[in-house]
């Protein structure tokens, strides 16, 4: 089994898709973390054949989302394309309130509702819903869902077909966290573990994320805690970072997979 799985998003802005799939098989890693709008730039036929050749699994497929008309309205769209790429499960991207709304239990409803929605298309096409709680201050204008205990919450309301992402740095805060993800694990609904650092100062919520080790969260705890639950799955690689997206991708892949080396204990390239 692979156990470092890169997310494209990580050397997205000098690599296209079929770069970042040369880049992964030169490593000898086996499973990718894909982008649908990162398909449609190299085209679809390219993208899969190229998975194809390199004999590579795609475990998570970025995203349905935001939850407005026009983003659910590619809902269905998004999950078929995730179906053919075989991916494990598809990222759920809710967005937060809409324009002029104040109420965020109701804005939570609504989004809770949508996921429901999207259930049954989901597990017909065999996928899994990925809820991925992100930071409290992105609650505004990226996501409704902010702790893993809200997560659980509804993972627990909607049943079959949908799982929790834990990523630290959206999560490395939360006082509650190891109990949470023990809830997640006993369910069986760990679907990934995203891993990066929170850096002192973040410059910017969405572009400032750290190099593993760079920062201050202690992820070799996080990933005991993580696989105490029953997590078996990769480590998936995830840093949105205007300083790491100007590195040569190759770079930065090495540099990443050596941290994980370091941090987590064994060489985890496949
Ligand atoms: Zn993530």
């Amino acid at each position: 089994m692979t156990d470092v799985v890169f997310n494209h998003a990580t050397v997205r802005n000098r690599a296209d898709m079929l770069q970042f799939l040369d880049l992964c098989a030169e490593r000898g890693l086996g499973t990718v973390s894909i982008w649908g709008n990162e398909i449609e730039k190299v085209g679809e036929a390219r993208a899969l054949e190229a998975l194809r050749a390199h004999g590579m699994r795609v475990s998570g497929y970025n995203r349905i989302g935001p939850f407005t008309p026009e983003g659910l309205g590619k809902a269905r769209a998004e999950l078929e394309r995730a179906a053919r790429f075989g991916a494990d499960h598809v990222f759920l991207f809710t967005g937060g309130l809409a324009k002029g709304e104040r109420d965020l239990p109701r804005a939570r409803d609504r989004a809770e509702a949508a996921i429901a929605g999207l259930l049954p298309m989901t597990l017909d096409l065999g996928l899994k819903l990925a809820i991925e709680p992100l930071h409290p201050m992105l609650v505004g204008d990226r996501t409704v869902i902010a702790s893993l205990g809200h997560a659980n919450d509804i993972c627990e309301r909607l049943g079959e077909g949908v799982g929790v992402v834990i990523d630290v740095h959206h999560l490395w805060w939360d006082e509650h966290l190891e109990a949470e993800i023990a809830r997640a694990g006993k369910a069986g609904r760990i679907l990934g573990f995203h891993v990066n650092d929170w850096l002192i100062p973040t410059r910017h919520l969405l572009t400032d994320r750290g190099m593993m080790g760079d920062g201050v969260i202690d992820l070799a705890g996080i990933e005991g805690v993580v696989r105490r639950a029953g997590f078996a799955g990769p480590i998936e690689v995830e840093i949105f970072s205007e300083d790491w997206w100007q590195r040569d991708p190759a770079e930065v892949m090495d540099i990443s997979l050596d941290r994980c080396k370091a941090i987590f204990g064994r060489d985890r390239a496949a």
